[in-house]
């Protein structure tokens, strides 16, 4: 490992309070939103809830998350398989708490590290995020069962364990 990608993965052990995510949480609070953190209740365990929203916030590192073309998320070539490989899981994992969450009618924004890091997009980020929270939200989960191709195709019993 790069001591970078070994600074990342102390951060995933770490997981919780990581410092993108209490920026998003300062900045929320004081818009005057009021939130719980890290639901396990909920599938994958969303790191910011809404309750009066029905939404929830992830916060995701791009190394562990596998961002798409992202510098942060950029692989060493030692070990390049085995890192390939936890990183596909957490983004199938990922995958499988929006469709639970969706399906149980919350939003769910997802933010990616990289845009909260960059002083130049964090105020918009930072902005985006409130005005989806407080936006007006159709349960989604009654358009998702409609759909005839939709998420019906999807299990919806439980996902490994929780
Ligand atoms: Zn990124």
């Amino acid at each position: 490992m790069t001591p970078y990608e070994r600074s990342r993965c102390m951060a995933a052990i770490k997981g919780r309070n990581t410092k993108p995510e209490m920026l998003v949480r300062k900045f929320l609070f004081a818009k005057g939103l009021r939130y719980r953190v890290n639901s396990r209740k909920l599938p994958g365990s969303p790191d910011i809830v809404f309750r009066k929203y029905k939404t929830v916030v992830f916060v995701d590192g791009c190394f562990w998350h596998g961002h798409q073309d992202c510098r942060l998320s950029r692989l060493s070539k030692s070990n390049i398989d085995f890192w390939r490989h936890k990183i596909n899981l957490n983004i199938a994992r990922d995958y499988r708490a929006d469709v639970e969450l969706r399906l149980l009618g919350w939003r769910v924004i997802r933010v990616w590290e990289c845009s909260l890091r960059d002083s130049a997009s964090r105020e918009a980020t930072l902005t985006a995020i409130y005005e989806r929270i407080v936006s007006p939200h159709k349960c989604a989960s009654y358009t998702m069962i409609e759909t005839e191709n939709g998420v019906v195709a999807e299990p919806t019993e439980s996902y490994g364990k929780r």
